[in-house]
């Protein structure tokens, strides 16, 4: 028997019986079933959320492994940096060296701007991270290795080529100059002959008689052959390699643009043409477009006696003939 309720109307002062509608009951029963359900649900949420599945116990372990195992590709990558840095470095300051080529520089070797959208992708990526790092480093890797294997072609085409190029640096001396008695000025500072004021000598002076032989330093080319501002009559040898020499304020020209010469042909004759205060030869070695102290192109011809004698007069010389 179903009880029967009452509640208080202050208004008639009296008690009056609570009806229960079918439509009540059925409030009652839904919100009971409703807040059962909800109460289930949330106990199944934290349920799952606190104990993993299987599945999942055995993904996160897979996750950890993969995790350590880039760590230490990570690691051995950089070993592997630092090998081929020391190659680089080897490349730049013992290899390269030996065979006159520039340095490759720092900005061709590291370069690795690009592919900025590869690594957005692999940002998408769980341990996205650790994947991008690794990725960047063996790419990094990579293309440091191919410009060095490029560099160590190159190298062994200078050293196939080491034969011509000795033939082709300049390495004796311009003219006869057996007791060093024809040495005038050295390269350097100087006080002008002319003008008497401090300038750059940017060779080297030979004072010899007019007509004395002035012989092509090293094999080459003639690329000037005649009157040059300043030089009087001049010659030009490009010797390759980025070598190249000149002659200056010569008497007679005996040789012709295009001419192919070697070292120790006779190619003019010393004189005073130009800006020059008497017979000498003006004698200067290029190296890529720099000029460069000739004294340090003489190896063939000069003893390391005769060199150290050499330096020093030509240190001590202040006379220059231009
Ligand atoms: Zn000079």
């Amino acid at each position: 028997m179903a009880k029967i309720k009452f509640h208080f109307n202050p208004e008639t002062l009296s008690y009056e019986q609570i009806e229960h509608t079918v439509l009540h009951k059925l409030k009652q029963v839904l919100i009971h079933l409703f807040s059962g359900i909800s109460l289930g649900a949330l106990f199944f949420i934290v349920f799952v959320s606190i104990f993993d599945s299987p599945e999942e116990k055995q993904l996160g372990l897979e996750k950890s492994r993969m995790q350590s195992q880039y760590k230490v590709l990570d690691k051995q990558l950089e070993e592997l940096q630092e090998v081929v840095s020391d190659l680089q470095e080897r490349d730049d300051n013992l290899y390269r060296v030996v065979f006159l080529a520039d340095p490759i520089p720092y900005e061709v070797r590291r370069s690795t701007a690009a592919n900025a959208e590869y690594y957005e992708q692999l940002l998408d990526m769980t341990n996205s991270e650790i994947v991008v790092s690794t990725t960047k480093k063996v790419n990094e890797l990579r293309k440091q290795i191919y410009i060095q294997s490029k560099s160590f072609d190159e190298i062994v085409i200078l050293a196939k080529n080491k034969e011509a190029m000795l033939e082709c640096i300049p390495a004796i001396q311009p003219v006869l100059n057996k007791d060093l008695k024809q040495m005038a000025s050295g390269y350097g500072w100087r006080i002008d002959p002319v003008y008497r004021t401090r300038r750059f000598h940017a060779g080297m002076d030979f004072a010899a008689a007019t007509g004395t032989d002035i012989y092509a330093t090293g094999n080459g080319t003639v690329v000037t052959s005649g009157w040059k501002q300043g030089y009087g009559n001049t010659i030009e040898i490009n010797h390759g390699f980025g070598y190249l020499t000149l002659y200056g304020h010569l008497s007679a020209i005996k040789c012709r643009v295009g001419q192919k010469v070697k070292r120790g042909d006779v190619i003019g004759l010393v004189g005073s043409t130009g800006k020059s205060t008497g017979p000498h030869l003006h004698y200067e070695v290029h190296l890529r477009g720099q000029v460069m102290n000739p004294q340090n192109y003489y190896f063939l011809d000069l003893t390391p006696a005769e060199y150290d004698r050499m330096v020093q007069m030509s240190e001590n010389t202040g006379m220059m003939m231009d």
